[in-house]
């Protein structure tokens, strides 16, 4: 622990700047295998590094060394992280197929095939292009390499080499600095953090932050540095007292302080818009335990000790994280008043948070063997194992491979978009994933440059391309069969009853009209707008294409149709109870005769010198789009297309029949009463100024009350009187725009 807790943030990352000598660099890799816990053949591991040397002979990296240094290195990760003797070999030679003439093959006869598809999977990883910043799209490439890597330690040894690439980054291009930190930074990190792999997720973060933000970077690291001594001193004093408390309580306990890394500094001076003196928990401290029940007597002693930060007590324990991370977490504070985080979790925890997947895969292969519950670390670990019930533990590392994404499968647009599709899926697919259009317009598809059928399974990594011509013919139905996504299968079936109702509109309409002829009926009897509504609930249809539709399907016909069209025509003729309707239908036969006249700026259809009233509902004022309602006994009632109370009834189909329609009359001089709802931060003044707002602008008000709502807010109710709604609209603006004001809005809308 001692070399984590020594390790100021403020002297990281630090650049490798030298010319490094292979057989050096062999020594440092043969030592820390020798070290570890795993037994590996070092004859075998010896060829590996001989055989790359050998192949990269004629590469020198950046700074001059030897390109086998590189692979040296990126072993040397492998087995810190406490992979087994394939990785390592395979992180030897993971750059061989990549880089040199060696093939598959030959790196299959000399290693084994386990080592040869660990290395053919990482050069696709490599070949692998990251073009957007879109998040969306960063998330997807970042499951398309999850997927891609059909064994786990593909993306081991991908993060590895990624790792090393960026402690030697300084040799590259400013501009190769920049793209591939921005790509280490949306890519590999969160990959690192999925992984559960914290420690080097932190490297790579730090790294690329230096390169990414090299200000921004220096800004903390400097602040870190000249404060290096308080909190040193501060970080050995919690230290003790809290080792001091567990010692007397009879916990067994290691605790230990670090400084946070680098960039969750930064992300949080970001966040809060703070400088780094505004940032008091810089520090965190871990007490790592023997069992579970000790993390929660160790937390209990920390509440105890110092004040607990409300609401920010977090049990990964009892909740593990999607990762398999398992932690208590509480900030508290201490006797200076600086708040502090304090992770409490056992050894095992703490070796799965440190090392992730790795770690878990440490105890399978190491003596200890299984252990109880270390399934549930990671869902599809386990979710494997069911699968392999009989899988000894040396079987287990070999066949281990990342089913999370077994039913998806990723693929490029030719512009480097990564469409993610169900697996199995075809070109008919991809066409509808990118548009509807594309699908129904589709001539063609290519695959990586090969022309292809429609049946062509995609693979992972594919560039897939669409052909479409504007006199396709559209989808056939055989393509219903071939898409394997139920969105394509949808917008393929959309489209044939698009296609299919539209025809059928065309002929149905036909039919009906040829039998209204035969029974002496035009259309303009049906479509008359007195009419039309009764028709349509008389033949139970929302609409007349809606009949054609049927009647050209044939699910009615043109005949019956008719009969109940004339059924009805004869029933709104008769004579009975004088309605309304009635009065609009026999003033629309003689509308024809006269112009009408409006009744307060408004023209209502068919139906002259009628009472209107304006709703309160919604206050309509001309400029809005309105629609009438026949009220009983009390005239028509005008509201707002958009006023709740007109949708909910047209909705429910409640009122049906009452609904008319109504226009603004083009000139109209007359005033129109409207409410305005004002929601505001309370404020004193606040009524002031908007009656001032509401004077300036001449406006008529008829009422202004206001009222506290609690949460230090108020809303105020404004009754004005205007001309139309642009007058509206500058009165509103102008509201507004007065200091406090949060929104407002007309009534009902
Ligand atoms: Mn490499």
């Amino acid at each position: 622990m001692a070399d984590e807790k020594k390790t100021a943030a403020a002297q990281l990352p630090e650049q490798e700047h030298k010319t490094v000598d292979p057989e050096e660099s062999w020594r440092s890799l043969e030592a820390k295998i020798k070290s570890g816990s795993i037994a590996m053949d070092m004859d075998r591991v010896r060829a590996a590094y001989e055989y790359a040397a050998a192949a990269h002979a004629s590469q020198k990296r950046r700074d001059g060394s030897p390109y086998v240094t590189h692979c040296l290195a990126t072993a040397e990760i492998i087995v810190e992280q406490g992979l087994d003797e394939d990785s390592v070999v395979a992180a030897l030679l993971h750059d061989v197929i990549e880089d040199t003439p060696a093939t598959h093959e030959d790196v299959k006869k000399l290693f084994g095939s386990t080592v040869a598809d660990i290395v053919e999977g990482v050069t696709k990883l490599t070949r692998v292009q990251w073009t957007s910043h879109e998040e969306e799209q960063a998330e997807n490439l970042r499951k398309m390499l999850m997927a891609m890597a059909k064994d786990i330690r593909v993306i081991l040894i991908k993060i590895a080499d990624r790792l090393h690439n960026m402690r030697t980054m300084d040799y590259q291009s400013q501009e190769k600095q920049l793209i591939k930190s921005a790509e280490t930074m949306e890519i590999y990190a969160p990959i690192a953090h999925r992984l559960g792999m914290q420690k080097i997720k932190w490297e790579l973060e730090d790294r690329s932050l230096y390169y990414l933000d090299r200000e921004g970077y220096k800004e903390i690291t400097d602040a870190l540095s000249s404060r290096m001594d308080t909190l040193t001193a501060f970080m050995d004093k919690v230290e003790k007292q809290i080792q001091q408390r567990m010692d007397e309580e009879g916990i067994k306990a290691t605790v230990y302080g670090r400084i946070k890394h680098i960039y969750s500094i930064y992300r949080k001076m970001f966040a809060q818009q703070l400088d780094i003196n505004g940032i008091f928990d810089l520090c965190a401290f871990r007490v790592i335990v023997d069992s579970i029940p000790d993390c929660y007597n160790a937390l209990g002693m920390i509440h105890d000790m110092y004040k607990p930060v409300p609401g920010r007590f977090k049990d990964y324990v009892s909740t593990p994280k999607p990762n398999g991370y398992q932690s208590v977490h509480t900030t508290v504070i201490g006797s200076e008043g600086i708040p502090f985080e304090v992770q409490i979790r056992t050894w095992d925890m703490h070796l799965t948070a440190e090392y992730g997947v790795a770690a878990h895969w440490k105890y399978k292969s190491g003596e200890q063997g299984v252990k109880e519950g270390d399934e549930e670390k990671f869902a599809w670990v386990r979710r494997l194992l069911e699968a392999q019930q009989e899988t000894d533990a040396t079987e287990f590392v070999h066949d281990l491979k990342i089913d999370m994404f077994a039913d998806e499968v990723f693929v490029f647009t030719p512009s480097g978009d990564v469409i993610n599709l169900p697996a199995g899926a075809t070109p008919i697919d991809f066409a509808y994933a990118i548009h509807s259009g594309v699908g129904n317009s589709m001539v063609g598809a290519s695959v990586n440059g090969r022309i292809v059928t429609f049946d062509h399974v995609l693979q992972n990594g594919d560039i897939v391309e669409v052909r479409t011509s504007k006199s396709a013919p559209g989808p056939s139905r055989d393509w219903l069969q071939l898409a394997k996504s139920s969105s394509a299968r949808t917008k393929i079936k959309q489209w044939f009853k698009r296609e299919r109702r539209e025809e059928n509109i065309q002929c149905g309409r036909d039919m009906f009209e040829a039998e209204l002829r035969r029974n002496g009926l035009s259309m303009a009897d049906v479509m008359d707008e007195d009419v039309l509504p009764a028709i349509l609930k008389k033949l139970s249809v929302p609409s007349m294409d809606e009949l054609y539709a049927a009647i050209g399907y044939g699910g009615q016909t043109a005949v019956r149709s008719v009969n109940r069209v004339k059924d009805e025509l004869s029933h709104l003729k008769k004579p009975e109870k004088r309605t309304v309707l009635d009065k609009i239908n026999e003033q629309a036969e003689k509308r024809v005769a006269r112009p009408q006249k409006a009744v307060h700026g408004i023209l209502v259809e068919g139906l002259d010198n009628c009472l209107i009233k304006f709703s309160k509902c919604c206050t309509p004022v001309p400029g809005d789009d309105i629609v009438g309602f026949i009220t009983r006994g009390s005239g028509v009632s005008i509201h707002r297309t958009d006023c709740q109370n007109y949708l909910r009834q047209r909705m429910s189909g409640e009122g049906d029949g009452r609904w008319i329609h109504v226009s603004w009359a083009e000139k109209t001089t007359d005033l129109y009463i409207t409410t305005l709802h004002i929601l505001a931060k309370e404020r004193s003044g606040l009524i002031m100024d908007i009656a001032t707002v509401l004077n300036a602008l001449n406006a008529k008000v008829r009422g202004l009350t206001a009222r506290d709502v609690g949460n230090d807010q108020s809303t105020a109710v404004v009754t004005v009187e205007v001309r139309d709604l642009d007058e509206l609209r500058a009165i509103m603006n102008r509201i507004g725009a007065i200091r406090g004001v949060i929104e407002v809005r007309r009534a009902s809308s």
